[in-house]
């Protein structure tokens, strides 16, 4: 089994998510005792907000590139960046290691393209859908085609994630907001929607979404552990 290397902390709400979730996938495909062989870097979520805030992306991308060479050093076989939004700087994160970057934009739209989806919703920081990061991404590597909420849903989505996800508050009413703007996606022409938040997950679920699902954060350690296990998922479709 190689070693799955985290750069998490961001928030670590969703960090511990993907814990759980990794190791759940490798007991379900291993059986008995078995556990992910993972290392980790957990940063300090208060001092890469700051970054994001005042658009010093070069001083966030050196902060996760020394984590990804600290995670190579420890032994990991491969990197995961646990954020949507810090993808912003996966290409110099990338460079920074000799190991792969596993990148959530890329496993996310594959999975799309799988199910035969063309224009999903983005659910995501104001940084994600607004910054052509994901979207570009998305349509010149995949076809692809985002779309994003409105300027007061986009405000309310970002807000849900900052000021309640990442400190572990989970409210019904945002939950029903965040179904309403879904149900507004889908009257707008998306055909899916993805929880591109690593937090998201917290608050919805498939029950009441008025589009199919896509959770970054699910497909992002689903990736990790084929990577780290030698396997395709995509073969398997119900292997997890
Ligand atoms: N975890 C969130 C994401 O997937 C937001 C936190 C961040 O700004 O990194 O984008």
């Amino acid at each position: 089994m190689h070693t799955i290397g985290l750069i998490g902390g961001m928030s670590w709400e969703s960090t511990a998510v993907y814990y759980r979730q990794i190791n759940e996938m490798v007991r379900a495909r291993l059986g008995g005792l078995a556990s992910a062989k993972v290392t980790m870097q957990s940063l300090d979520f208060a001092e890469v907000v700051a970054l994001q805030k005042t658009n010093r992306w070069d001083e966030a991308a050196a902060l996760l590139s020394d984590a990804a060479k600290r995670l190579e050093s420890a032994g990991a076989d491969c990197i995961l960046i646990c954020t949507n939004t810090m993808h912003l700087v996966a290409g110099p994160v990338a460079a920074s290691v000799g190991v792969p970057l596993i990148d959530i934009r890329s496993e996310t739209a594959k999975t799309l393209a799988a199910a035969g989806k063309k224009r999903p919703l983005l659910l995501a920081t104001r940084y994600t859908m607004e910054h052509g990061f994901y979207a570009d991404y998305m349509r010149d590597g995949f076809g692809i085609e985002v779309v994003v909420p409105n300027e007061i849903d986009r405000a309310k989505v970002h807000s849900v994630i900052f000021d309640e996800l990442c400190c572990g508050i989970v409210k019904d009413d945002s939950r029903n907001a965040l179904e309403k703007i879904v149900q507004r996606g889908k009257d707008a022409g998306a055909d899916s929607v993805i929880l591109g938040c690593t937090e998201i997950c917290l608050s919805l679920t498939d029950d009441n979404l008025a589009l199919p699902m896509f959770d970054s954060t699910t497909i992002h350690s689903k990736a990790a552990v084929a990577h780290a296990l030698g396997f395709d998922f995509a073969s398997e479709q119900d292997a997890v």
